[in-house]
């Protein structure tokens, strides 16, 4: 997984930890590792890493997190365009 950025403090990710039930499928799911559970709910840990695959939110049970997905793969197709980073976000690779 290569190690790109996504641009600064614009990332749409939200998270309702009053819904959360701490049952990890986030965590499990997000290929970036923005997100952690412990003590005992989820808690977003690198939100700059952040994709916005939509992948979290998708398999939420509680409907505890949101994002705007598919913004992050074409900013990141759109940094590359512009040399400011790698032509990829990462979340489509396979190997
Ligand atoms: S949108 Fe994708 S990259 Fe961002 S936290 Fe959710 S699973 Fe991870
Ligand atoms: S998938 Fe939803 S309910 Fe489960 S730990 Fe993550 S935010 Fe909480």
């Amino acid at each position: 997984m290569p190690d790109l950025r996504y641009i600064p403090n614009v990332v749409t990710l939200e998270l309702d930890a009053e819904k959360c039930t701490g049952c990890g499928r986030c965590a499990e799911v997000c290929p970036h590792g923005v997100l952690v559970v412990e003590n005992p709910t989820a808690r977003i840990v690198d939100r700059d890493a952040c994709m916005e695959c939509g992948a979290c939110a998708r398999n939420c049970p509680a409907q505890a997190l949101s994002v705007n997905a598919g913004v992050g793969c074409a900013a990141a197709v759109l940094a590359g365009a512009v040399g400011r980073a790698e032509s990829s976000c990462g979340c489509c690779e396979t190997s």
